[in-house]
């Protein structure tokens, strides 16, 4: 059957591995363009290379962060691997530096890739007391010259909220790229390029896609030359999305600022609720004065949210009394809020932080929330039974 253009007002599914190229000079043209082309070719070549399903949902999110081009990849890992690996360059590569609240899979990713089997010179930066100290940063900074600064705007499971035009400016200073972590913080508090940050990455996979139903990354900037890099690197290696999860990305971020900005005001109000609760020692969430990074939160969000991820311990005597009142409270819950180790989910979810990551944080009862766009009273109820009942 021959191809038709229907009066479709979105971008369909074009599942073609291949695309039709009519004559060996056309070919020859799209081939040579095709390492140098801007982010749309001239022609499909193969899905591998460029999709246009794919090119749409990459249009929707250049909107949200206000940069010059965007690549989905297959997961937020993919486009780590992506925007990192591009700057490695064998016996050349110069240390890399990377700050240490981040993404638990980025650690290990970062160690047992890039360290142990790839032997890039990794070095990491650690908060003091909750925050990062930007002068003793400068001076790693001068001392290391590292070639690449690594963030997250918004740290998983603590909150720290970073400095980043700050951070970014210091990296520069010292000849370094800053690569950011955004998923927590997304463009809807902070657009990081605009603070100087030079590459910026998601894992689509949570606010973007927003339903907990598709794995997906991107990768974003401004420059140029560094986009070229990243679309060889991805075809390459075969980080591309598919088209039918970049269609479902497509539609479901169209609904992405009414779902972080509901989910961000039911994370403020959840967290004051908590934070005056007796059964509830200590709760970890940036838009809180007492949160360590409360004021450059307020600096960067300039009051539009704090974001969706709060973190919380149970009053008890000790680490046991606290564990049994977490799983108390995870079977109170589980019916509405189930456990469920993600985040960005329509509704709230919890992940028991010590069960995951080990005995890495401060208190053993911590649970992290993915706080939802459900209705915020029905939350609070549930949040009320289960914790007068623990
Ligand atoms: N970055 C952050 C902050 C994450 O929380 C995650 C996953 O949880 C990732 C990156 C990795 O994303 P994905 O699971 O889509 O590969």
């Amino acid at each position: 059957m021959k191809k038709k253009e229907v009066n479709s007002s979105r971008m369909p599914v074009y599942r073609d591995a291949g695309f039709e190229l009519f004559d060996a000079e056309t070919t020859a043209g799209a081939f040579k363009k095709e390492t140098e082309h801007e982010r749309v070719p001239d022609n499909y070549i193969y899905s591998r290379y460029r999709n246009p399903t794919v090119v749409a949902a990459e249009e929707e999110i250049m909107k949200l962060e206000g940069c010059n081009w965007a690549l989905l990849t297959q997961s937020g890992m993919s486009a780590i691997d992506t925007a990192l690996s591009i700057f490695q360059r064998g016996s050349a590569t110069r240390p890399w530096l990377f700050f240490t609240e981040i993404y638990g899979g980025t650690i290990s990713f970062i160690e047992s890739i890039l360290r142990n089997r790839r032997g890039i010179d990794i070095h990491y930066f650690t908060p003091e007391n909750g925050t990062y100290n930007l002068s003793d940063f400068e001076k790693v900074m001068s001392e290391l010259k590292p070639e690449i600064v690594y963030i997250e705007s918004v740290s998983n499971p603590m909150v720290i909220v970073s400095d980043v035009s700050e951070i970014a400016g210091i990296a520069k200073k010292y000849g370094a790229k800053t690569i950011l972590d955004n998923t927590f913080a997304t463009p809807w508090l902070l657009k990081p390029l605009n603070e100087g940050v030079d590459i910026v990455i998601h894992s689509a996979t949570k606010y973007f896609s927003g339903h907990g139903n598709l794995t997906a990354g991107v990768i974003c900037g401004n420059d140029g030359a560094i986009m070229k890099q990243a679309i060889e690197y991805r075809k390459f290696v075969g980080h591309m999305l598919s088209p039918d999860d970049a269609y479902r990305l497509q539609t479901q971020i169209q609904t992405f600022e009414l779902r972080f900005s509901q989910q961000c005001r039911n994370a403020s109000q959840l967290a004051d609720y908590l934070n005056n609760n007796a059964q509830i020692n200590k709760v970890w969430y940036p838009g809180l004065k007492n949160h360590p990074t409360h004021k450059i939160a307020e600096k960067l969000f300039k009051g539009k949210g704090y974001g969706a991820m709060i973190t919380f311990d149970f009053a008890g005597k000790d680490g046991n009394e606290k564990r049994s009142r977490r799983d108390k409270f995870i079977k109170l819950v589980t019916e509405k809020i189930k456990l469920i180790p993600t985040l960005g989910d329509p509704h709230t979810i919890l992940m028991p932080v010590e069960a995951v990551w080990g005995a890495k944080y401060p208190e053993p009862g911590m649970i992290r929330l993915s706080v939802g766009f459900e209705d915020y009273i029905e939350l609070e109820i549930i949040f009320r039974r289960a914790l007068e009942n623990i």
